[in-house]
């Protein structure tokens, strides 16, 4: 294989696992990260058995078993906490690898300091943000705006990689006329408390319908015998999106429990929950419309700067771990870096456009909405409601599509043997 340098912008899930992924193949990788100190943001996200299973090729397996919660099961509920459909997930379903919730920040942390020992901390540039890219035949050249110095720097290499999120400045600069994110008409108000175990402790809820719905699961365990469970809370509202800097503002739980302050559950007391919460931020429901090319010659698109979606089916850090093991093979498989990266964008990105547009459709929450329109006042035995066979196909049908399934993830080759 030919001696090859990428740059990568954006040390997210995206990108730090794109790093970890490209040092194992041999190939020589620099992280630029706009933000100086990457502090542990956000709160809970999953990593689906198929990402797992990368990350326990790149030998994060243990330190993730150590860090989530391997979930069991997925109960999909109406407003009242009524079970409509259950399921199980990673290990419990059949999978090789374990479906894990996890906290975001702390999983950004860990895959941040496999990089730094591994492609070492010369490598791992912070407070730098990508303004600007250019390329000819043999290289890329892209320019950092260091935000303490005031001054730029030019750094050069075979491929650009953006992996800078859904604000991406590398999708902006090929797509100048996109605009800001496409905002769904949603709030999620979301926070992390420590509280008693639910249920099995190993179960993932999401209650509720279309337009008001709390997804809820535990993240970490304590000492104390609690666990750390994140909760998201999600409504329609009538208000324009709101502004960039707004993003992730922080919320009086009041406000939370004005519209959740009735969800109180059998075996959830969702209002205590909210009432507990330390902090709750506040952040909109935004996509953005698919693009029809993610690699431009030497430069390409990953993550959330390629496929920005709704968090429908707790995939999207997935995806980006997926995208970054396809980019890896790419490159491994031929000397010519514009195919490699046309190969990549050829198998990765009609999937992720697909499902882009069907989380627009709720996804396999599908299921709920139905349930609601059905029965708005409850059940008393949901096959009443919805039949067995109408349930499998929404469910069903979106782990295949989305290359979550089974079969997929535990019968295909490895992306990069070692
Ligand atoms: C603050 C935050 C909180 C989140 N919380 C959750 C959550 O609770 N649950 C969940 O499911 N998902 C959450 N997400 C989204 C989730 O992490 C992503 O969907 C997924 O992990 C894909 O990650 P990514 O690496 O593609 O993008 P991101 O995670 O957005 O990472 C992009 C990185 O690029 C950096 N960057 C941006 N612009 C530039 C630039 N011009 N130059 C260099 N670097 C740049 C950003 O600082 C960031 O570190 C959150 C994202 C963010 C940014």
């Amino acid at each position: 294989m030919k001696h090859l340098e990428v740059i990568v912008a954006g040390g997210g899930i995206g990108g730090l696992s794109l790093a970890l992924s490209l040092h194992q193949a041999g190939i020589a990788v620099r992280v630029y990260e706009a933000v100086r100190d990457p502090a542990p943001l956000g709160v809970g996200i999953n990593l689906q058995p198929a990402a797992v299973r990368e990350l326990t090729e790149l030998e994060l397996g243990d330190v993730l078993a150590v860090t989530g919660i391997a979930t069991q099961r997925l109960n999909l509920c109406n407003k009242f906490g009524q079970l409509i459909h259950a399921e199980r997930r990673g290990l419990e379903a059949g999978y090789r690898w374990p479906q894990y919730s996890i906290h975001r920040g702390k999983l950004q942390r860990l895959l941040l300091q496999a990089v730094r020992e591994r492609i070492g901390d010369q490598n791992v540039r912070t407070g730098l943000r990508l303004v600007r890219f250019e390329q000819d035949e043999n290289r890329v050249k892209a320019r950092f705006a260091d935000r303490q110095s005031g001054s730029d720097q030019v750094e050069e290499a075979d491929i650009l990689v953006g992996a800078d999120g859904i604000h991406s400045g590398v999708r902006q600069q090929l797509f100048p006329g996109e605009g800001a994110p496409r905002f769904a008409g949603q709030a999620l108000w979301r926070a992390a408390v420590e509280a008693e175990s639910f249920l099995d402790g190993k179960t993932m809820v999401i209650a509720g319908h279309f337009h008001q719905r709390v997804i809820v699961y535990p993240i970490a365990r304590r000492r104390s015998g609690k666990v750390l469970i994140n909760w998201i809370c999600q409504k329609t509202v009538t208000n324009q999106a709101p502004p960039r800097e707004d993003w992730n503002r922080r919320v009086a739980k009041e406000e939370v429990l004005s519209a959740f302050g009735g969800w109180k559950f059998p075996w959830l007391d969702l209002p205590a929950l909210i009432d507990q919460s330390p902090d709750i931020y506040e952040f909109p429901l935004v996509d953005r419309d698919p693009v029809a090319a993610w690699s431009f010659g030497r430069v390409t698109l990953l993550g959330d700067a390629a496929h920005p979606m709704q968090p429908i089916g707790g995939q999207a850090g997935s995806q980006a771990v997926l995208d970054s093991r396809v980019l890896t093979r790419a490159l491994v498989e031929t000397d010519d870096v514009v195919a490699a990266l046309g190969r990549y964008d050829a198998e990765r990105r009609p999937m992720m456009n697909d499902i882009i547009l069907r989380n627009r459709n709720f996804g396999p929450e599908a299921a709920m909405q139905i349930a609601e329109e059905r029965a708005p006042n409850g059940f008393v035995c949901i096959d009443d409601v919805i039949s067995r066979q109408e349930l499998d196909a929404i469910v069903g049908s979106f782990a295949k599509a989305a290359g979550l399934d089974v079969e997929t993830v535990n019968h295909r080759p490895s992306y990069v043997s070692r």
